[in-house]
């Protein structure tokens, strides 16, 4: 690959020197020697580089055996900003964050998917407008933005693919859209993907392979497999909504047409439509967790039912992908234990010994911030690449000359 225009030949490399840095943990010259095997001399200029650039700011000092005590640096996240834009059927919540996944200012406002693409994301940018003007920074401090919307995406064009609740949205170029907006890279992508990112970059970055399980009014999955999103051929990897349940009775039919689909028997309106059976008066998925609050045994049955059919689909997909933890998401997942006994009830009597040895299955973290959270690490990681570092710090020292 060619150097970016401007870069000196010295100076290739810096973005990959740079990523020692990118776990936030500062370290002295002598530190970024030792992991990257290189000559001291070629560290220097290269964080001098970055120290120019700001991508780099010096903190404090390290521990010296005597004389000079030698100066650390850190990544510097408050150089740029990224936006971060979590689409959902009814709700959009957007937020400013920093270079290091902290968010800076959000704002979660009522918004109808079904308004089209033009409509609601025009309104998302007026917010991040308003956020930015609120945090004091120009709108030529961001440097990419991340956005998530609840159906299927072709991720590498950033175009929604016969998204079945966002009408009008089929195939529009979302990021060319944005790009009017703002600077930078702007990627798209499934929404339970970023929740299942989300929770990787905060919660669990030491576990290589995750799989995060949304149970709403639909049924998802995102993977996480070696640290990476796993996104399959056409960006439908993880739609377990639809997945046959072995044993499911045949005479629930599911909205696609099929009978006995997990979404069918498990998801939050077959939940509810149980709980009308039994004179419960239940309607969302929230009436379902206030019934299972409240202590409703019948509640708390269906519910652990519901464990127990997503279980037997993540028994195989235990099998199939070997991930070290299974979050459970979205809104059934504030049933607390119940929905997750019911899981682990099968999962671990169904899958192979070996698959489920450190396998644990726990309740999310991120909760309702994982959209956000994995949207903003998804342009994080784009634009602090070894690549786009290097392109910036090409520019940087153009301006400079
Ligand atoms: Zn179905």
């Amino acid at each position: 690959m060619n150097a970016p225009a401007g870069l000196p030949p010295s100076l290739v490399g810096t973005g990959d020197l740079f990523q020692h840095l990118r776990d936030g943990t500062p370290r002295t010259r002598g530190d970024l020697a030792r992991l990257s095997s290189l000559a001291r001399s070629t560290v220097t200029a290269r964080v001098d580089a970055l120290l120019v650039a700001g991508l780099l700011r010096p903190v404090g000092e390290a521990a010296s055996t005597g004389g000079r005590p030698p100066s650390r640096f850190a990544l510097n996240g408050g150089d740029r900003v990224v936006v971060a834009i979590d689409l959902g059927a009814s709700h959009a919540s957007v937020a400013v964050s920093d270079l290091t996944n902290q968010v800076l200012a959000q704002r979660t406002v009522e918004s109808d998917i079904a308004d089209g693409p033009t409509a609601v994301l025009d309104r998302s940018a007026a917010i991040v407008q308003e956020l930015l003007a609120e945090l004091g920074r120009p709108v030529s401090d961001v440097a990419g933005s991340g956005i998530g919307v609840p159906g299927p995406v072709a991720h590498a064009s950033g175009r929604p693919a016969n998204p079945p609740i966002m009408p009008g949205w089929h195939d529009f170029d979302i990021p060319a859209h944005m790009a009017q907006h703002f600077g930078g890279p702007v990627l798209v992508d499934n929404d339970v993907n970023l929740m299942a990112l989300g929770e990787h970059v905060t919660s669990w970055r030491s576990d290589r392979h995750l799989l995060l399980v949304k149970v709403a009014t639909g049924i998802g999955a995102g993977i996480v497999s070696d640290g990476r999103l796993l996104r399959g051929a056409l960006g439908s990897a993880g739609d377990l909504g639809h997945v046959h349940v072995a044993g499911a009775a045949n005479d629930v039919v599911c909205r696609c047409g099929n009978v006995g689909c997990l979404e069918a028997v498990a998801a939050g309106p077959a939940i509810a439509a149980r709980l009308r059976a039994h004179g419960l008066d239940v309607e969302s998925s929230q009436d379902i967790v206030d019934a299972v609050t409240a202590g409703d045994v019948t509640a708390l049955q269906a519910v652990r039912e519901a464990g127990r059919d997503l279980g037997s689909v993540l028994a195989t997909c235990v099998n199939l992908l070997n991930p070290s933890v299974i979050v459970i998401g979205g809104k059934l997942s504030e049933a607390g234990e119940y929905l997750l006994a019911g899981v682990r009830e099968v999962v671990y009597q169904r899958s192979l010994p070996l698959a489920t040895h450190d396998l644990r299955i726990v309740g999310t973290a991120a909760g309702s911030q994982g959209g956000i959270l994995g949207a903003a690490a998804m342009v994080i990681d784009a634009v602090l690449a070894p690549r786009a570092v290097e392109v910036y710090v090409a520019q940087h020292l153009a301006r400079s000359a």
